[in-house]
């Protein structure tokens, strides 16, 4: 994984910190908790690599752990879906309901490389 020097400034009080990630190439990401060395202010931060010039990355800033809500919020889709079929499984042979494998977003590097980050979702078992 490479690793990218990434001055943040924090949202809060402005005061600059200094960190120095690993950052996966895409469609990989690598969700950080940033915590303000001044004020003590955490900001959801999601780091990936273009996977063309390996020099650049792409980040977004939430107040919610991000891939976490994804992945909770589609848990609890599949939990729901899966509750319909079981409670079915007497009247229907078959019951097939798409779910979608993962939430994918497309990024544009500064090289021009277009490329998507990605994050795997719960499935249906
Ligand atoms: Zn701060
Ligand atoms: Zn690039």
């Amino acid at each position: 994984m490479p690793k990218f020097p990434f001055l943040f400034y924090c949202c809060a009080c402005g005061q600059p910190n200094e960190l120095k990630p690993d950052v996966p190439l895409a469609p990989n990401i690598k969700p950080l908790n940033v915590e303000c060395s001044n004020c003590g202010d955490k900001t959801h931060v999601i780091l990936s690599a273009c996977p063309k010039c390996k020099n650049a990355f792409q980040f977004f800033l939430s107040d919610l752990d991000f891939p976490e809500e994804m992945k909770r919020l589609a848990e609890t889709y599949v939990k729901l879906i899966a509750g319909i079929r079981d409670s079915l499984s007497d009247h229907i042979a078959e019951f097939n309901v798409p779910v979608p494998k993962r939430w994918t977003h497309l990024l544009e590097c500064n090289c021009g490389h277009q490329y998507n980050v990605e994050i795997p979702l719960p499935q249906l078992d």
